[in-house]
């Protein structure tokens, strides 16, 4: 069966989510796309998360590529909003219910290929650029 999310053949997103996971970890050339694909990651598995949870995600993917913001950047603006108290609302899905309902995209984990790092970090960011672009007609 195919993904319902986010469409991927025999539902192998996830699986392949997790080996991208592991790569970024123990690889730092790899690494250096991480913010990316989990954030893309997280927009087509809506799944996953509150209304909020996914706006929040929306947003930062937008900040990734379109404001060009680094993960540092990212980061302390995160952490200066929790520990304002500023995020309020609640990440985590409830009910696992998708809060989108689209299920195609332009682009799918499925699409990223893994030869090299150069090839990775292009496809990851050629993937999120495309899913944002998809994730940005969506009004929830
Ligand atoms: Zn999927």
């Amino acid at each position: 069966m195919n993904c319902p999310e986010c469409g991927a053949a025999d539902s192998l997103c996830q699986t392949r989510f997790d080996e991208f996971l592991v790569l970024e970890f123990t690889d730092p050339s790899y690494g250096i796309v991480h913010n990316l694909t989990v954030c893309t990651f997280m927009v087509q598995h809506s799944s996953r998360m509150s209304r909020e949870g996914w706006l929040y995600q929306r947003g930062l993917l937008r900040d990734f590529i379109i404001e060009n913001k680094s993960p540092a950047t990212i980061r302390k603006q995160i952490k200066d909003n929790v520990d304002s108290g500023k995020r309020t609302f609640k990440f985590k899905s409830k009910d696992g219910v998708p809060v989108i309902n689209k299920t195609t995209w332009a682009k799918t984990i499925l699409g990223v290929r893994i030869e090299n790092a150069e090839v990775y970090c292009a496809d990851i960011n050629a993937w999120a650029r495309a899913t944002l672009e998809d994730a940005e007609t969506i009004t929830i």
